[in-house]
């Protein structure tokens, strides 16, 4: 999930934008957020502030995310457009085409527009049955 961290320090106030995988709420991504700038103050050089969480802000396609992509491929493969990456998306299985460094292209399968982002499938729960 995208989210930003605003930040400060005794004399500052930015913020930087994160797209974690495991990050999936806005609670989880002010635990990240937390947990990396507690990790940031005990290692402070001496020239370093120590940082403050001002908030959590969660863009607006929050709940679109991102294609996880992996390589497949260990040597790059060509076809009639140019030599490209083979893709598989981590989490929904989505595959597709990497020609060049950004331009990805989704295998037919996956060309329908619901497809642009990342649906994972739900995770089913399996209920065992109590015996009485
Ligand atoms: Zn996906």
């Amino acid at each position: 999930m995208k989210f930003r961290i605003i930040l400060s320090d005794s004399s500052h106030k930015w913020h930087e934008d994160y797209n974690v995988f495991e990050v999936t709420s806005k609670v989880a991504a002010e635990k990240y957020a937390t947990r990396m700038i507690e990790n940031f103050n005990l290692g402070l050089r001496p020239n370093e502030k120590p940082r403050k969480l001002v908030r959590i802000e969660i863009g607006k396609d929050d709940c679109k995310l991102d294609h996880y992509w992996e390589k497949l491929n260990l040597v790059t493969e060509r076809d009639r457009t140019g030599s490209f990456d083979r893709l598989r998306c981590k989490r929904c299985s989505a595959t597709a085409r990497r020609y060049g460094i950004s331009s990805i292209v989704r295998d037919k399968k996956f060309k329908d527009e619901k497809y642009i982002s990342c649906n994972p499938p739900r995770i089913v729960t399996v209920r065992r049955k109590v015996k009485k």
